[in-house]
């Protein structure tokens, strides 16, 4: 059984279309279905890797190394098919494999165009994405940008296209919109009826309507909608505000039977849906006991999606804890220039922090300020959590403060530092192209017994994603140690280092991969759950007050 479901977007952009899409996907996955999910992003990018956070949110990394939308995170967190390269699809990535036939002469004879050459490409790759795994019952296809962009178009048409040719019982289009609420008066249909026009004046009907809205529609409201639409009634799902969690969204459509209703129209058997991992999860969330503050140490701290897996884990472990988790987001260029930094994380200032997270990142601006929040944690016996760049930021602290050896750095802040003790990875040194070109994806790592690393993920395997050009420098492996910084992971041939935890410390490791990815509300990272253990310890026995 091979079925496809376009989720579109309408009236705005940030509506939640890929929480939508994931959600939909989450209830069919209840339903017993073999769900895979593809997002195409219209921008000409080749791939996310070379955006800077603060233009697209998060650079999310699968298995195979590829830099993707941050919505194959959402992906990700609510369902549970595998996700590569496969599953991203950019403008950029059509464009170059089109061009690159027609110079191969695979397209001799004819003018290339968007329709067929641009449309066939992007089918082409939705079909792989079915056609990987005989057991793929469905494919759900989340179309980026909103309906009425210039670029989104041939990515519509290829929609309309497949749905033309395959059959409404084989391809349907779900479309996400906005019923806003103006002030003094009701809630307003009309944005949602221009964008449904929109849609049809591009070929497509949609079949089925998620509305954001502040509330729950009335039935009123539904059949007006219903009426201007040509969408039925019991199709015209709302996805009202909910004060939770947005792990909630999934039983929001259940109640509604959303899945029900796609399932009726491709003509699949509905069967009994087991949802309990999403009630159970709601369940711990309401039975959230206590609050711990986590202090993020970033440098892209004006937009919540730069670190999005990040903040998901944190709130993930949070659940498997038993705790409520609060972030308190400090710019680290700001920590930086703070004259006292105990003001700002310590027991002294409004902001107390119970535990520490130095997330990723890339340039020098704030690396200061990361080292401070480095040393804070070290000293006071804070919890701290160093990811990627927050490892890094451990090692020069180290450096700096402990072998007091003044200026050590990253040769990525400062290229002529006397004591590179972070630099670049041997096979980065001869290459001059930017995209694509890190230490990325999926690998092993080993983890010396006794060790914080080993003991979290209960001495069990360790895989995890990078995305990386600099590493520990291996010729200070012996300073590092003999001074007592714990080199606690390597890779299996030893060649690099992939933790580092702080001695007499109660829980302070930094990893150079990205344990943030793989994160689930139904299954929180080992990493993170520990660091959540390490924090609660620490409140409970006011160590950290
Ligand atoms: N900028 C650092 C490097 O390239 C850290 C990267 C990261 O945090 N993802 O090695």
């Amino acid at each position: 059984m091979n079925k496809f479901i376009f989720v579109s977007g309408g009236v705005c952009s940030s509506l939640g279309k890929g929480v939508a899409a994931s959600s939909l996907g989450a209830l069919l996955e209840g339903h017993g279905l073999n769900v895979r999910m593809v997002k195409c992003d219209p921008y000409i990018n080749v791939d996310a890797g070379t955006m800077s956070p603060y233009q697209h949110g998060e650079v999310y990394v699968t298995d195979d190394g590829a830099e993707t939308d941050l919505d194959l995170g959402n992906y990700a967190r609510f369902t549970s098919g595998p996700l590569s390269r496969a599953n991203s699809v950019t403008t950029g990535q059509i464009y170059d494999a089109v061009i690159r036939k027609e110079r191969e002469g695979c397209y001799l004879g004819h003018t290339i165009q968007v329709i067929p050459h641009i449309t066939d490409e992007i089918k082409r790759r939705i079909l792989a994405v079915a056609g990987e795994d005989p057991a793929n019952d469905v494919v759900i296809v989340e179309i980026g940008g909103t309906v009425g962009d210039i670029e989104s178009i041939p990515f519509i048409e290829a929609a309309r296209q497949m749905i033309h040719e395959m059959g409404r019982k084989n391809a349907i289009s779900v479309h996400l919109t906005l019923i806003p609420e103006v002030a003094g008066a009701e809630l307003k249909t009309k944005p949602t009826q221009h964008s449904v026009k929109a849609m049809q004046e591009l070929g497509i009907q949609p079949d089925i309507l998620v509305c954001r809205a502040p509330v729950m529609l009335d039935e009123a409201t539904r059949q007006k909608i219903a009426l201007f639409t040509n969408v039925e009634s019991e199709a015209v799902i709302v996805s009202y505000d909910i004060s939770t969690t947005i792990y909630q969204v999934p039983l929001v459509f259940y109640e509604q039977k959303l899945e029900e209703i796609v399932l009726k129209k491709m003509g699949v058997e509905v069967r009994h849906a087991d949802l309990s991992a999403w009630y159970t999860m709601m369940e711990k969330f309401s039975a959230r006991r206590g609050r711990v503050r986590i202090g993020i140490v970033g440098k892209y701290m004006e937009l919540h999606d730069a670190y999005k897996s990040v903040y998901e884990a944190i709130f993930h472990a949070g659940l498997a804890c038993g705790v409520e988790t609060e972030l308190v987001k400090v710019d680290s260029a700001l920590l930086d220039a703070a004259s006292d930094i105990d003001t700002v994380l310590g027991s002294g200032g409004t902001s107390r922090v119970d535990g520490v997270l130095v997330p990723g990142g890339f340039g020098d601006r704030g690396i200061g300020g990361m080292v401070k929040a480095a040393c804070w944690a070290r000293t006071h016996k804070i919890p701290y959590f160093g990811i990627c760049l927050g490892m890094q930021v451990m090692v020069i602290e180290w450096a700096r403060n402990v072998l007091l050896w003044e200026g050590a750095d990253s040769t990525e802040f400062t290229p002529d530092t006397a004591h590179p003790v972070v630099s670049l990875l041997e096979d980065q040194i001869e290459v001059t192209m930017m995209g694509g070109t890190m230490r990325l994806g999926g690998s092993e790592t080993r983890a010396r017994e006794g060790t914080l690393i080993h003991k979290a993920y209960g001495g069990g395997p360790i895989h995890e994603r990078h995305r990386h050009r600099y590493e520990f420098s291996n010729r200070y492996r012996t300073d590092m140690l003999d001074s007592g910084l714990i080199l606690s992971a390597f890779t299996p041939d030893n060649a690099l280092v992939e933790s580092v935890e702080w001695p007499s410390h109660p829980w302070g490791l930094g990893v150079q991969f990205h344990p943030e990815f793989k994160s689930k509300p139904t299954a929180a990272h080992p990493l993170f759950t520990a660091f959540m253990q390490a924090i609660i310890a620490g409140s409970r026995s006011g160590k950290h007050r």
